[in-house]
């Protein structure tokens, strides 16, 4: 029998992470109405926004404002956040599609890629990755022992978030007071011995993938200034015409206005470098990172880095691979392994029905906060279409009783949107306090303490 959504039986979708994605992804199915729909929006941590509150530097505090229109889609009537709820152990796939008409993954890109050469388990060489869930104060990261005994670190990789990891290194504690870092980020990094950063980009200036306004931020830095050589941002006059896009062109000027810069004898030093790859971290002796060993490169006819056979060490104690992020799969979820993302069609999960995906696990870790809502907004019009359709096999147990008897009879302490309120207070509070714009809880079991009375 087809189903027929009403008010009292809405069309019942479980949204699996609260990141960009899963919000937009909400707010579609709000904004229509043609169904009247019912979104449960789960996150495996108690604290909502992904990547917005654990990716995005804590120095962009204008990209976090997007959290002001995900607290109204979050505190929508049609919408519950059940945050401290992993799916595939509290909620498992089974649990979903009992309960829910349509199960949409978006679950974003939580690990990354590797270099794959010699040295990379090294101490001192990690992704960026890691040291982003870090200073952001990440539950999961938030208990490592960050060594930044380092007076120089290769960041390799020349996308933003290299830039947002070697900005952070470098900037004075008076620069990192004025963002939401994590407390235990801002010791460290006070203390830390940074003096040299090397960012590397194995192809040219004009392949970078960074964004302007991003490569400017390191013209404007207290206690740093950029070191770029104009031997390895030199283009010819065909490399130059063939340049069309416009952030590329930009990205070249302003590198060009760096190279010829006089140096200011700053304390600290970030080198962007260009045809350049890792081939080797070097051991110290001790098992810790001693250098890294580079190769230039030289660009084919089809814009790819060759290597030449020269090389050169760089006097480097930590390497954080900034290479790209990677999909991990979820249980009971197709999962294409080459890619690192779910594997589907234009968000319609691959060989199953009433379930979708957007976002990085649909379509890769590509584009910035705002890219998501088209993709997520597709991807829910894919779902609609279906539902009209009378495609979606229907839930067994379509309400949100159910569901919370299911998750209390497992003893899930469920973290809801007004308990993260709660917390939210607390933290702009506490930052307040410190003349900071928030402080950040960082663990899991401190959170949980903070709930709506
Ligand atoms: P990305 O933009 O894809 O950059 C990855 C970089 O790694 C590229 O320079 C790539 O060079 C390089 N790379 C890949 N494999 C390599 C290898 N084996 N050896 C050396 N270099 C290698 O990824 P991302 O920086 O992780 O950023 C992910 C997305 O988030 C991007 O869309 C980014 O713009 C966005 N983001 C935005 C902001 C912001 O708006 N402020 C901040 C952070 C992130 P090739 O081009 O040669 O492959």
């Amino acid at each position: 029998m087809t189903q027929t959504y009403t008010p009292h039986r809405p069309l019942r979708v479980a949204v699996i992470g609260s990141g960009p994605s899963g919000i937009f992804a909400t707010e579609a199915l709000l904004k229509q109405t043609d169904l009247p729909a019912q979104v449960d929006v789960y996150d495996r941590l108690p604290t909502p926004y992904g990547l917005v509150r654990y990716g995005v530097a804590p120095d962009h505090l204008t990209i976090k404002s997007v959290t002001r229109g995900f607290e109204k889609t979050l505190g929508d009537p049609r919408v519950r956040f059940l945050g401290n709820v992993e799916f595939g152990k509290d909620l498992t796939h089974e649990d979903a599609l009992a309960h829910y008409d349509a199960v949409l993954y978006t679950v974003g890109a939580s690990s990354d890629r590797r270099l794959g050469i010699p040295g990379e388990d090294l101490t001192g060489s990690m992704s960026a990755t890691e040291f982003v869930a870090w200073y952001n104060g990440h539950p999961d990261a938030a208990a490592r022992e960050m060594v930044l005994s380092a007076s120089g670190v290769a960041v390799v990789g020349v996308g933003n978030v290299a830039l947002d990891v070697s900005r952070i290194l470098v900037k004075t504690a008076q620069e990192l007071h004025e963002s939401d870092i994590a407390a235990h980020a801002l010791t460290a990094l006070d203390a830390s011995h940074v003096q040299d950063v090397w960012v590397l980009g194995r192809r040219g200036p004009a392949q970078a993938a960074f964004t302007t306004k991003e490569l400017r931020e390191f013209g404007e830095l207290h206690a740093a200034e950029p070191v770029v050589k104009p031997q390895e941002i030199a283009l010819t006059e065909s490399e130059e015409a063939a340049i069309t896009d416009n952030t590329k062109k930009k990205n070249v000027e302003v590198l060009r206005d760096f190279a010829a810069r006089e140096a200011e004898g700053k304390s600290r030093r970030v080198h962007l470098r260009f045809l350049v790859s890792p081939v080797e971290i070097l051991d110290d002796g001790q098992g810790r990172v001693g250098g890294l060993k580079v190769e230039r490169n030289r660009l084919d006819e089809n814009g790819n880095a060759v290597g030449t056979g020269e090389f050169e060490v760089l006097p480097v104690q930590m390497v954080l691979r900034s290479v790209g992020y990677r999909g991990v799969a979820l249980p009971g979820v197709p999962f294409d392994e080459k890619r690192g993302v779910i594997a589907n069609d234009e968000g319609r999960v691959a060989g199953r029905v009433g379930e979708y995906t957007a976002g990085w696990i649909k379509r890769g870790p590509s584009g910035v906060v705002g890219t998501n809502r088209k993709d997520a907004t597709d991807t829910v019009a894919h779902l609609l279409t279906d539902a009209k359709d009378g495609r979606l096999p229907g839930a067994a147990h379509p309400t949100r009783d159910a569901v919370d008897a299911l998750l209390a009879g497992k003893g899930v302490k469920v973290y809801s949107f007004h308990d993260w309120q709660v917390l939210d207070a607390h933290e702009i509070a506490e930052g307040q306090a410190q003349g900071r714009p928030r402080a950040k809880v960082v663990h899991r079991e401190v959170m949980l303490g903070h709930r709506k009375a």
